[in-house]
């Protein structure tokens, strides 16, 4: 918002990796606002949905009656899905096929590296992320824009102002990382 001096980064704090982002979140001059209620979510500029158990926030959000205001705040502010976050936006859920907001045209498997690979690093824009059990986009529209890959497939791919990434920037103590800077640059 251009009336704002600071924009508001609301982190859905329902479960998961949330405070991680605030180093991050206000190393590129924004404020860092964890939110779960309605009210909440009136104040705020752009939503991260952190990485986490899909599973999980999809029962929380059921069972606080989120699904309805958070389908319209993402229609009007920029969403950042992270790993279960993005899995979250994503139209088609595989392995198990399971209920998502459907703002993001992918299909997203869940846990897609096996168990080998459960958790691993990778450099990804010269910055070293974590893919902790990473979903794998498997199927992208052509209208999705790719802003990474990793053994060769899509892992950060921005849509309108839909971001998401299949890893974990945050967890990385060097501040920012590229990928807040470009999701606030989207504000
Ligand atoms: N495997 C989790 C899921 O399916 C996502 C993991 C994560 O967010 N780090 O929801």
């Amino acid at each position: 918002m251009q009336s704002q001096a600071k924009p508001i980064i609301g982190v859905l704090a329902l479960q998961g990796a949330v405070e991680a982002h605030k180093l991050h979140i206000e190393a590129c001059g924004a404020e860092f606002k964890p939110v779960k209620t309605a009210k909440d979510f009136e104040y705020i500029d752009a939503f991260i949905i952190p990485g986490g158990e899909s599973t999980t926030m999809l029962k929380l959000i059921e069972r606080f009656n989120l699904w309805d205001i958070l389908k319209d705040q993402f229609s009007k502010k920029p969403v950042w899905g992270i790993c279960a976050g993005s899995i979250l936006l994503a139209k088609t859920v595989l392995n198990p096929e399971q209920e998502s907001f459907n703002i993001l045209p992918i299909t997203i498997k869940r846990n897609g590296y096996g168990r080998q690979l459960d958790s691993h690093y990778a450099k990804i824009d010269g910055y070293e992320v974590s893919f902790i059990r990473a979903p794998i986009i498997s199927e992208i529209d052509e209208s999705v824009k790719i802003l990474a890959s990793h053994k060769s497939t899509p892992v950060w791919v921005k849509y309108s102002d839909i971001m998401a990434t299949t890893f974990h920037p945050e967890l990385t103590m060097k501040y920012p990382s590229p990928m807040h800077r470009a999701f606030i640059d989207l504000i």
